[in-house]
């Protein structure tokens, strides 16, 4: 079973010709949908055919039904706790050339309480993995994480945001730690203190990747996601996850992307999937499999709507 702890938000979109600036009344096409790192990667992990539940904070309204709605839809386990604020709300402008401009409105998920986490994941069981993100209070994720670790589940932490600061405490609580290239070069500044442009992280050659990766998580593993360069796995020196190299790196899966939001929600619930469906694989197949799923996510528009039915062989 894979658990995730997380936020759902109800997005609200709207295509406008250029970004609004101060004073300015726009038109432009809208579109709502969910969305929520939390919610997208339970989404993924459902689809890619694991067992999930999925912990979060609802208010009671209209957002709360369409979560509830969603999950029934999908078959994924709710636990929500009904928070005395609005469900989360994402408000969006993406102009002609793609640039986006948004402002979250925390609501509810600012109110996940750490109790009411500890006990929707007191079920959690060795073989399991327990998947958090940042977009849920840091007493929240470091209980989820927590349950997983004393369960002996698999506990991914996805650093996402990358505004959003961790300690060294929440760090070590991960087994296995998955940063875009923002969050990467965001977490080498604040724990490494090590200065990389975020664009640059892609050209690093493997060694000095692997090595700031053990400087960050030494006794875990890491996977920096490229966006369509793939990912970069790095593992502690004497725990190779059943894969016969410490580091290495996984090509994207070929895609006629069209909306490459959410690939990353895709990517790590799907990896958080295949590492409990079929435990004995080498991790370098989870990730090939997070890839696939991933790539697929981008050939549709939007998040959570976007993930494909591409379940685990
Ligand atoms: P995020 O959405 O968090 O910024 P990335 O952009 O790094 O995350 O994407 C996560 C993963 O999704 C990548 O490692 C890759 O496997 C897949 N992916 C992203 N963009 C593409 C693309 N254009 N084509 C194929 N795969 C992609």
């Amino acid at each position: 079973r894979v658990f995730v702890a997380g936020s759902f938000n109800v997005d609200h979109v709207w295509r406008v010709a250029t970004l609004p600036s101060p004073g300015a009344t726009l038109s432009g096409s809208y579109a709502t949908g969910p969305g929520g790192k939390g919610f997208n990667q339970a989404v993924a992990a459902r689809r890619a055919g694991a067992d999930t539940r999925f912990v979060c904070a609802l208010g009671l309204d209209a957002g709360a039904q369409l979560a509830r709605a969603l999950c029934d839809a999908d078959g994924i386990d709710l636990h929500a706790a009904t928070a005395d604020a609005p469900t989360g709300t994402a408000g969006i402008y993406v102009d002609a050339q793609g640039r986006n401009c948004i402002v979250i409105g925390p609501g509810a998920n600012a109110a996940l309480d750490a109790e009411f986490v500890a006990h929707a994941l007191a079920g959690v069981a060795a073989g399991d993995v327990v998947l958090a993100q940042l977009e849920s209070p840091l007493d929240a994720v470091a209980r989820a994480l927590d349950a997983g670790r004393a369960a002996g589940a698999t506990v991914l932490l996805n650093p996402a945001p990358a505004n959003v600061a961790i300690d060294e405490t929440m760090l070590v609580r991960a087994d296995v730690l998955t940063p875009n290239e923002t969050e990467f070069a965001a977490l080498l500044l604040r724990h490494v203190g090590e200065r990389i442009d975020a664009d640059a992280v892609g050209n690093l050659d493997q060694q000095r990747l692997h090595a700031l990766c053990r400087e960050l998580l030494p006794h875990g593993s890491v996977v920096v996601t490229l966006g369509a360069s793939g990912c970069f796995v790095s593992h502690a020196d004497a725990e190779p996850r059943g894969d016969t190299a410490t580091f290495y790196r996984v090509a994207a899966e070929p895609a006629q992307a069209i909306d490459t939001t959410g690939a990353g929600d895709a990517f790590n619930g799907a990896l958080a999937a295949s590492l409990a469906q079929r435990p004995e694989r080498a991790f370098i197949e989870h990730v090939r499999f997070a890839g696939r799923f991933a790539a697929r996510s981008t050939e549709q528009a939007g998040a959570a709507l976007a993930m494909p039915h591409l379940v685990v062989e």
